[in-house]
């Protein structure tokens, strides 16, 4: 992959990292896109757990297996915590 393609990809996946970090504490997060209030959909909510936009623009799909979706995807090898 391009190495700026790369570093794009991280930031965004931080960004969605952080927006789920908060629609899960209870926060209003807006959309990025179109800055709608996001909606979010819990684990007791017999839905796969995500946050999503009314505006169907933005979705961020969870899972719960993995905590931090950076770790996951293997792109934060330095900070452990
Ligand atoms: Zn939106």
């Amino acid at each position: 992959m391009d190495k700026d393609l790369n570093k794009k990809f991280i930031m965004e996946v931080r960004e969605m990292q952080y927006i789920c970090d908060r629609a899960m504490r209870g926060e209003e997060v807006n959309c990025p896109e179109c800055g709608e209030k996001l909606l979010y959909y819990g684990l007791n909510s017999g839905k796969h757990p995500a946050v999503y936009c009314p505006n169907n623009d933005f979705k961020v799909l969870m899972d719960f297996k993995e905590e931090n979706i950076i770790e996951k995807l293997g792109l934060d090898k330095s900070k452990k915590k």
